[in-house]
């Protein structure tokens, strides 16, 4: 039996499922975060730096944490049958991807469970295009994607600072809650739970994380998007880190900060055990 389906045997509700989906067939410009997740454990397993959060939670061997390694899926739109099979055990799942081509099909299975979800997108990109380069699947169409098919109650995105004639109509007719980049960053996000975090790595500033496919200068800094994901206070359903591109990495700097944003996210999910047991 393949790896994945033998440790989803081991669930518990209220744990969290770490999995990732290394798939960049739908990258626009250049190939390359399929190779993602295994650059990423190899930084968080790094010995130059230990596998605490900040807020003093070790993240490794953590007893709710279950790595199920990689999504055995056979084709793109075959991504949501797993995540429906892991939502069945009632746990939140934090995926490394892949483009951001991999969070369509997941949130499909995420709004069948949370049909009020709402998605935090951190982003230099809205991601809106109905299509681009003749794929509507591509990774700069899903968001246009999950808003026509009413996957996602409310839409909200940080860090935008890319925005053409056609994505901000896009953005108006999906009712898009865009911050962009120009006008600073919000001092508080209205958010409402269950909330999925989509985190693409090109919302930093390229001086912070070259190991991207776009480079899009005026991003935000490290410290910058680790407050965000501190500051939030409602129950997260599931999260992914994507865009992390290891072939136009230096020295493994964009890996280090990627492996920092799963040590975060997973604290953040893992500081409401207890309080309300896992439940959205
Ligand atoms: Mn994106
Ligand atoms: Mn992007």
């Amino acid at each position: 039996m393949h790896h994945f389906y033998q440790r989803q045997q081991q669930l518990q509700p209220g744990m969290i499922a770490l999995t990732n989906v290394p798939f960049d067939d739908y990258s626009s410009f250049r190939r390359g975060p399929a190779q993602a997740p295994e650059r990423i454990w190899a930084a968080f397993h790094s010995d130059s730096a230990n596998t605490f959060a900040e807020d003093g939670t070790d993240i490794k061997d953590h007893p709710q944490l279950l790595d199920l390694g990689p999504v055995p899926f056979q084709d793109y739109l075959d991504i949501s049958r797993h995540y429906d099979a892991l939502l069945e055990n009632d746990v939140q799942v934090l995926s490394f991807g892949g483009d951001h081509s991999v969070t369509y099909p997941v949130i499909k299975a995420f709004a069948k469970k949370y049909p009020q979800l709402t998605i935090l997108q951190l982003d230099a990109h809205s991601d809106l295009y109905d299509e681009f380069e003749g794929n509507r699947y591509s990774h700069a169409c899903p968001f246009a994607r999950i808003m026509e098919e009413g996957l996602a109650k409310r839409l909200v995105q940080v860090g935008v600072r890319t925005l053409t004639t056609h994505q901000r109509e896009q953005a108006a007719r999906f009712g898009v809650e865009i911050h962009e980049m120009k006008n600073g960053l919000p001092d508080k996000l209205d958010l409402s739970g269950p909330l999925y975090l989509s985190l693409d790595m090109d919302v930093l500033d390229p001086a912070f994380a070259p190991g991207i496919s776009h480079h899009e200068p005026g991003g935000m800094s490290v410290r910058e998007v680790l407050r965000l994901i501190q500051s939030i206070k409602v129950p997260i359903a599931g999260a992914d880190i994507v865009e992390y591109n290891p072939l136009r990495d230096q020295d493994d700097r964009t890996a280090m900060v990627a492996a920092k944003f799963y040590r975060e996210i997973a604290a953040k999910m893992l500081e409401r055990k207890g309080k309300d047991s896992g439940r959205m």
